[in-house]
């Protein structure tokens, strides 16, 4: 039998709409989804009305399923003949764990193909007002990891990037925010650093919460700030203030 397609496939920030037309037609055309977490729910009802539609996060409560099983389930569903889409949140090859997959396929000889999506950090920091890079303040972004939870993940070199990179976007960093700001004080940035925490970005829930690196950690307890959040760390975040300030002030003007 000839085996089917597998498209690892990016579903956007959280906006069903920031999806792109490509990622669309795959999940219209497919037998199977695979989809996480961050995948909004709502891209579900354009699949095919026969298609199998298959949770792969972690609920509530439950364990995760391990990425072994994910992967030889998708292997299994391809073999089988049928078209597979896998679906994540933002852009599959960001801390999506997207590339282990596709290097799973290739080694199998499955068909895949990949479809870029618009990553969380991109979105969240858009839809808020923050430029991530912006004249004068920053010329580089860095999207970094706030967890080791892999255990063989590298670790991150805070003390390199505190002074070689204007902007950093830090995913999967809120339970390990106070360590993080500890991490950027002790590297010599200065506790005055803005910071804002991006909750549900792009999302009809998105919420952004600003402080400083000396701040942010009690604001964010204070807040109740829970995930999928991002933090952005840099002058940028001053940027969003100025936009909310000189809206205000037109508004003001205009009535
Ligand atoms: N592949 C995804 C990232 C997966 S890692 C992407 O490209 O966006 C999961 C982390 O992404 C979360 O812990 C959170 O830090 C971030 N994230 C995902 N969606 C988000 C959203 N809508 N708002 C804020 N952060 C988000």
């Amino acid at each position: 039998m000839r085996p089917g397609m597998v498209y690892i496939v990016g579903a956007g920030p959280g906006d069903p709409e920031l999806i792109t037309l490509k990622a669309l037609r795959r999940i219209q055309e497919a037998d199977v989804i695979m989809y996480d977490r961050l995948v909004n729910d709502e891209l579900l009802s354009y699949a095919k009305k026969d298609a199998l539609l298959v949770f792969c996060g972690k609920a509530p409560g439950s364990h995760s399923i391990p990425q072994e099983k994910i992967n030889e389930n998708m292997v299994t569903y391809a073999l089988t003949g049928h078209d597979v889409v896998r679906l994540k949140g933002g852009d599959p090859l960001i801390f999506g764990r997207g590339g282990e997959e596709a290097c799973e396929l290739a080694a199998r000889g499955i068909p895949f193909e990949i479809v870029p999506g618009v990553t969380s950090a991109l979105g969240a920091a858009s839809s808020t007002g923050i430029p991530l890079t912006h004249r004068g303040a920053s010329t580089s972004v860095a999207f970094v990891s706030g967890t080791s939870c892999h255990g063989n993940e590298r670790s991150v070199r805070w003390d390199l990037l505190a002074h070689s990179v204007d902007t950093l976007v830090v995913y999967m960093g809120v339970s390990r925010m106070d360590d993080i700001c500890k991490e950027m004080l002790a590297q010599g940035k200065p506790s005055s650093t803005p910071v804002a925490i991006v909750e549900q970005g792009t999302r009809a829930e998105e919420r952004t919460i600003t402080g400083t690196l000396g701040t942010i950690h009690k604001i964010a307890l204070l807040m109740n700030v829970k995930n999928p959040a991002l933090l952005i760390i840099g002058e940028v975040v001053r940027v969003r203030d100025q936009l909310l300030k000189l809206a205000a002030e037109a508004e003001e003007r205009t009535g």
